[in-house]
C-alpha cells in the first residue's frame, strides 16, 4: 500500500493548549505521524512517497475564501499585534449570543469568529503544514481513483473537526472532505467512514445537505464527548442530505464487540449508499491506552477492524486523524492497513 508523506508537518508544533480551564501540554504533536511512519518502515508496508502538490481550487470546493485567506494570513497578523511575545494564536473571545458576529479587522475578533475552541493554536508552521496535508490526502485520493486497492495520507494536522468556514479540535483544513469533494469531481460516488474517537463534526457539516456523499460516524457519545454540540443519533441530514449522515454515538468504555457491531452497521450503510470509493478518516484514539479518550479497543481489535473495512471490498483511502498514545500508536494504526491487506 502506497503512504504519502510530508516532513512538513514537523514545523506545526505547538507548545500548549487550553483544557478543562488551563494550558496543557498539547498531545497533538509531531512525534505522532514519525512514529507511525518507523513503524511503516518496520513493517514494509509499501512505498512512502511525497506527495503531489495540487492548487487551491479543490479547497476551496469545500472552503469558503475568507476562511482560507484568514488562515493564511493568522499567525503574521498575531505576531504583528503580539510582537514581544512568542505565543501561537488562540482566541479567548467569542461572538456568543447578543454579540455581533464580526469575520473582519483585529485578529482577536477574527479567531473567535473562524475558531470554536482553545485547543488548536496557529503556530509560525501551522498553515503550511495543514496546506501540505490537503496534498498528502488528495495523492492518495489520486493514487485509489488511478487503480490502487488503497493508499494511505499520513496526513497532519488531522482535519475531521473543521467545517466551510470554522475550525477547531486540532484541525484547520478538512483533508479527508477535500479529497472526498475531488474525487466527487472525477465522478466517482464516495462515502466516508470516521473510526477517529471523537465525532467529525467538520466532514458532517460539509456534507450534511447533501446526496451524493454519505458520511458514517462511530465515536463516543456527544452527550460526554468533545465536540458536545454535535454527532447525536437524531442527526441524520438535512433537504437532499436526508438519511445520507449516520451517527453511532457509543458510551464510554466501549470495547470491541460493540464496537464491531457499530462498524458492521456503518458498512452496511456504506454498501447501500452504492459507494464505489471508500474514505476512512482513521483516528486511533479508541484505544484503551489514549491518554485523552476513554474506549476499550485493542492493539488486536485494530486488525480485524481493517479485516472488516477489507471485507466492504472497495477501493479505500485512509487518511490520518487522531491518536494519541505515543507508544503504541504506530502498531495501532499499522495493524488496520495490514488487517485490510491480509483480505
Ligand atoms: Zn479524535
Amino acid at each position: 500500500m502506497k503512504t504519502f508523506y510530508a516532513a512538513t508537518h514537523l514545523e506545526h508544533s505547538p507548545k500548549e493548549e487550553f483544557e478543562q480551564g488551563r494550558a496543557a501540554p498539547t498531545v497533538e504533536i509531531p512525534e505522532r505521524v514519525e512514529q507511525v511512519k518507523r513503524r511503516l518502515e518496520e513493517r514494509k508496508i509499501g512505498p512512502l512517497l511525497k506527495p503531489k502538490a495540487f492548487g487551491d481550487e479543490a479547497i476551496l470546493r469545500i472552503h469558503d475564501s475568507d476562511f482560507v485567506r484568514f488562515l493564511t494570513g493568522a499567525y503574521p497578523k498575531w505576531r504583528e499585534k503580539y510582537w514581544n511575545d512568542d505565543a501561537d494564536a488562540v482566541p479567548s473571545v467569542w461572538p456568543a449570543r447578543g454579540l455581533r458576529e464580526m469575520r473582519d479587522g483585529d485578529i482577536e475578533k477574527q479567531l473567535g469568529s473562524y475558531c470554536f475552541d482553545t485547543a488548536t493554536p496557529i503556530g509560525k508552521g501551522t498553515w503550511s503544514a495543514a496546506r501540505e496535508a490537503v496534498n498528502i490526502a488528495l495523492s492518495a485520493a489520486e493514487a485509489v481513483h488511478s487503480g490502487e486497492r488503497a493508499a494511505f495520507a499520513l496526513a497532519r494536522p488531522p482535519g475531521h473537526h473543521a467545517s466551510g468556514d470554522v475550525y477547531g479540535g486540532y484541525c484547520y483544513l478538512n483533508n479527508v472532505a477535500i479529497a472526498a469533494q475531488w474525487l466527487r469531481d472525477q465522478g466517482r460516488r464516495p462515502a466516508i467512514l470516521d473510526v477517529d474517537y471523537h465525532h467529525g463534526n467538520g466532514t458532517q457539516a460539509i456534507f450534511y445537505r447533501r446526496d451524493d456523499v454519505l458520511f458514517a460516524s462511530i465515536h463516543a457519545d456527544p452527550a460526554f464527548a468533545y465536540p458536545h454540540y454535535l454527532g447525536y443519533a437524531d442527526e441524520k441530514g438535512e433537504g437532499a442530505g436526508e438519511e445520507k449522515n449516520i451517527n453511532f454515538p457509543l458510551p464510554r468504555k466501549t470495547a470491541w464487540p460493540e464496537y464491531s457491531h457499530a462498524l458492521d452497521r456503518a458498512l452496511k450503510a456504506v454498501k447501500d449508499f452504492g459507494t464505489d470509493i471508500l474514505l476512512v478518516s482513521l483516528g486511533l484514539d479508541t484505544f484503551e491506552g489514549d491518554p485523552i479518550c476513554r474506549f476499550k479497543i485493542t492493539t488486536e481489535d485494530y486488525l480485524r477492524m481493517g479485516e472488516i473495512i477489507g471485507r466492504a471490498g472497495l477501493p479505500s483511502v485512509f487518511v490520518f486523524e487522531g491518536g494519541y498514545n505515543i507508544e503504541h500508536l504506530g502498531v495501532n494504526t499499522v495493524n488496520v492497513l495490514e488487517g485490510f491487506l491480509e483480505v
